[in-house]
């Protein structure tokens, strides 16, 4: 039994650094896939291999564990790993991923692999598992396995998005609702702009700044039941912190109302307003990334943001179709003016979630 899967990577609308906060998120799927091809064995093995990176792994199932196998095939191992763990009866399979979404970029090639890897398991195990629990599955691949912090997000949209639309998260509840989003429609684009800058920082600011969001929490509770005349009560180290998640939450819900009354062309202020919020209170943008967002809405966005942890990575830019081509020009000439690496500009288009390609 063999057949072909795929997952595709996502884009954070609006609601950051707010998961570890009982927050909202407003992600998309793109229309970048990673794509296996997988075969069920009658053994325990496990052969992968991959197009996009060195290294194949061959070894048994019962060697899966924190930490093993290293490397890009923990990703697709610990899945396995994962759904064993939950009582699930799982063999062996060979493995091939032959497109993938960029990797490193901030679209979320890890959560692709793993949920393509788990959509093919659960079909080729029979296992007919709710797509919920097989992104759970994956969640603890990546955090397990593979030993890396992702909250979850990538994984319930990758498995759960719907073309023309976002998915909203409630990270407290872990329920899940489709919101309309259809930019082209209305005559606009996501602009993603990679700034292809990663700042050595990152890891530890993220730490301190889960550690000041967790204070402010243990002071005036949950911050998504907290307004802003508690967080005033907070110490002036921690206060700007948790004035971000409140007010990003808020921001969540107000650009929710838009999409659902068919308004998507007014959710720019609040990308504005999400960014000022993200460097200024939150303190994790960085000069690339102000100018990414800068230059784009003088070169015609109508609001733009950093999206993901910070410290470079990428940023997102409400574009009319008709200023795509000025934008990207504009936020390239600028970093060129300014000695940088040649940023890469996509448009993400909101596409489906995973599933069997053949
Ligand atoms: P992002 O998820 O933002 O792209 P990560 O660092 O979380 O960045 O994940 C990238 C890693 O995931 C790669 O270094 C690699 O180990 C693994 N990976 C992602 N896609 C593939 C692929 N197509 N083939 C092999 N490994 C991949
Ligand atoms: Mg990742």
């Amino acid at each position: 039994m063999s057949g072909t899967w795929s997952a595709p990577g996502r884009v954070n609308i609006i609601g950051e650094h707010v998961d570890y906060a009982e927050g909202l998120c407003l992600p998309f799927a793109i229309a970048e896939r990673t794509v296996v091809q997988v075969s069920r064995r009658d053994d325990e093995r496990l052969h992968l291999s991959s197009d996009f990176e060195q290294g194949t792994f061959d070894g048994e199932l019962s060697e899966i564990g924190p930490g093993t196998p290293k490397g890009w095939a923990g990703y697709v191992a610990g899945v396995l790993w994962a759904l064993r763990a939950a009582g699930h009866r799982v063999g062996g399979i060979d493995l091939h991923v032959t497109a993938s979404v960029p990797l490193g970029a901030g679209l979320s090639s890890s959560a692709a692999l793993e949920c393509a890897t788990a959509i093919a398991v659960d079909e080729l195990f029979e296992l007919h598992l709710p797509r919920t629990e097989l992104a759970a599955a994956c969640v603890r691949a990546e955090n397990e396995v593979v030993g890396a912090a992702t909250g979850g997000m990538d994984q319930a949209v990758s498995l759960l998005a719907t073309a023309g639309h976002a998915l909203l998260i409630d990270t407290r509840s872990g329920d899940t609702r489709q919101v309309p989003f259809a930019p082209a429609e209305a005559g606009l684009a996501v602009l993603v702009i990679d700034t292809k800058v990663r700042h050595a920082l990152a890891d530890g600011q993220y730490g301190k700044r889960r550690a000041a969001v967790e204070e402010a929490v243990a002071r005036i509770g949950s911050l998504r039941d907290a307004d802003l005349a508690a967080v005033a009560t907070l110490p002036p180290q921690i206060r700007p912190r948790a004035r971000h998640v409140v007010t990003e939450i808020a921001r969540v819900q107000e650009a929710v109302a838009l999409l659902e009354a068919g308004r998507l062309a007014e959710i720019g202020p609040l990308l504005d307003a999400s960014h000022a919020s993200l460097a200024g209170d939150f303190e994790v943008s960085s000069p690339e990334l102000d100018l990414a967002v800068e230059t784009a809405r003088v070169a015609g966005a109508l609001g733009a943001r950093m999206v993901g942890g910070g410290f470079g990575g990428s940023a997102i830019a409400l574009t009319p179709l008709d200023r795509v081509d000025a934008v990207s020009h504009a936020v390239r000439a600028a970093f060129a003016a300014s000695g940088l690496a040649e940023p890469d500009v996509r448009i993400a288009e909101p596409s489906a979630g995973a599933a069997r390609d053949q």
